[in-house]
């Protein structure tokens, strides 16, 4: 088929490749280098414009930042809206909100084209393996042909409920991961404080109940060996929890407990800055401690 990816950041880039291997693909990308990188190594085509990449597209994927840049790019001479055919089918990756989401498939739906927000899970690792965990929201009838698009990048490819649902599911899945992250860096501080062996403790957790996908997954390679590498921005994190607080709010639902992660959120990225990654919030806890989980 005829595709176009727009936006090949730390995991589009991954989830492009994958695609550029099974499908005709046109790329687009702010910073137009990294398109033309990407093109000369996967024999795709780099656009200039998200236009010209979608000009003749039957399916056009986006994963930017946040739903705000998603919905920017529909607009204007050189814009997806003035190049997208009726009958396409928009696939958005990004970890977007659900009201944005809606709007976008709206406007969509005005222009004949068919609409999916297909937030993703795994990180960079799972996007190389194409290993993701795919979380839609549509109606079924976009569901099933966006499936077989999902499963070149993807490997759980879910149908969660009508647009937004996906995006919906992806800011709780992520609000969650933020909450044990900022928990395990609490107990750990406190525990190499207290002189406990860290490594043994984790060993001792990780086969007990308070053990989690942070202390299994990430914690070994990335906090204990100090190495923190930017996988993932922690700007994008504090977006993703401020979307879920946004969510629990528009349910009624209070989430005192998720506010607070959002609040040390934010501030973690005020100190870290845009670029930080998204574990260095436990580097900052260590060094607020004055003691590193992994020297103890
Ligand atoms: P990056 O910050 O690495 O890349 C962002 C991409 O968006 C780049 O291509 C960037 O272009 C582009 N971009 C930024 N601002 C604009 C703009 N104003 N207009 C057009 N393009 C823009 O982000 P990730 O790839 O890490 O994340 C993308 C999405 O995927 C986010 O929603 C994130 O939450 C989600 N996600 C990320 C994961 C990860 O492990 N990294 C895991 C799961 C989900 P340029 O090259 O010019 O900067």
């Amino acid at each position: 088929m005829r595709m176009a990816f727009l936006g090949l950041g730390a995991i589009g880039r991954p989830m492009a490749g994958h695609l550029a291997r099974a499908h005709t693909l046109a790329v687009w990308n702010r910073t137009a280098a990294r398109a033309s990188e990407f093109a000369a190594a996967h024999q795709a085509r780099a656009a200039r414009t998200p236009r010209e990449a979608v000009l003749g597209a039957e399916v056009v994927l986006t994963c930017l930042p946040t739903s705000a840049e998603v919905e920017a790019l529909l607009d204007g001479p050189e814009g997806v809206l003035a190049g997208l055919a009726p009958g396409a089918l928009f696939l958005d990756c990004t970890s977007g909100d659900p009201a944005s989401a809606q709007r976008i498939g709206a406007r969509l739906a005005a222009a004949g084209v068919a609409f999916a927000d297909c937030p993703v899970s795994g990180g960079t690792n799972g996007a190389e393996a194409a290993a993701l965990t795919v979380m839609v929201g549509s109606d079924a009838a976009t569901f099933e042909r966006a499936r077989p698009v999902l499963a070149c990048f993807g490997k759980r490819i879910e149908h969660l409920g009508p647009i937004g649902a996906g995006s919906a599911v992806k800011a709780v899945n992520n609000a969650l991961l933020a909450a044990h992250i900022l928990a395990f860096g609490e107990g750990f501080v406190a525990l190499a404080k207290a002189g406990v062996p860290v490594r043994k403790a984790l060993e001792v957790i990780n086969a007990s109940s308070g053990r989690s996908f942070v202390s299994e997954g990430l914690v070994p390679d990335r906090v204990l060996t100090g190495a923190y590498p930017k996988t993932f921005r922690l700007a994008l994190l504090d977006k993703d929890v401020g979307i879920a607080v946004g969510f629990l709010k528009s349910q009624g639902v209070a989430g005192p407990l998720l506010s607070e992660v959002s609040r040390l959120m934010h501030e973690a990225r005020a100190a870290l800055g845009e670029g930080g990654d998204y574990l260095e919030a436990i580097r900052l806890q260590e060094e607020r401690a004055g003691v590193a989980i992994r020297g103890s």
